[in-house]
């Protein structure tokens, strides 16, 4: 099933690429399936470190315009880096996020809840709302339990 998406993704990557007349590199194509395969909203410099173990004279400045271009064409989505450089998201669906503030890590969550809080009108009325993510910060299952009971009480 996983192998399955990865393909369709790939089919839909290319496509879009061509309608967008963007050329279809050996590289791009490798950094779209490193956004497949971490599912962890990388930063620009997270993929560059994979994509170079494949492709060691690419440089930083190539890999983070690519990802940029791939933002551009509506491939992928720019999310908030928290204080982090900026990272990316492949999931261009309507979610909402989790973000550990220890590993990092941004956990995509899907929750109707969420989807359907509504806008008070004050703020309605002071900006143009085009999209409504719930941020939620914490500690993910990895590095929750290391912190129970730690320095949590202290301030
Ligand atoms: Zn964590
Ligand atoms: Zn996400």
């Amino acid at each position: 099933m996983q192998q399955r998406a990865s393909t369709d993704h790939l089919k839909a990557f290319a496509e879009k690429c061509r309608r967008k007349k963007l050329r279809v590199t050996p590289q791009r194509t490798e950094i779209f399936k490193i956004l497949l395969k971490l599912q962890t909203h990388p930063s620009a410099e997270g993929v560059y470190r994979v994509v170079k173990t494949r492709f060691p004279n690419i440089s930083f400045d190539t890999v983070n315009r690519t990802l940029l271009t791939f933002a551009e064409i509506g491939l992928i989505d720019v999310v908030e880096g928290y204080g982090d450089p900026r990272r990316f998201d492949l999931n261009l669906e309507h979610h909402h996020h989790f973000y550990c503030m220890n590993c990092r890590k941004i956990t995509d969550l899907f929750c109707e809840a969420f989807d359907q809080l509504a806008v008070p009108k004050d703020i309605k009325e002071r900006f143009t709302v085009t999209n409504k993510r719930v941020v939620l910060r914490g500690f993910c299952d990895n590095c929750g339990s290391n912190r129970v009971g730690d320095n949590s009480k202290q301030s």
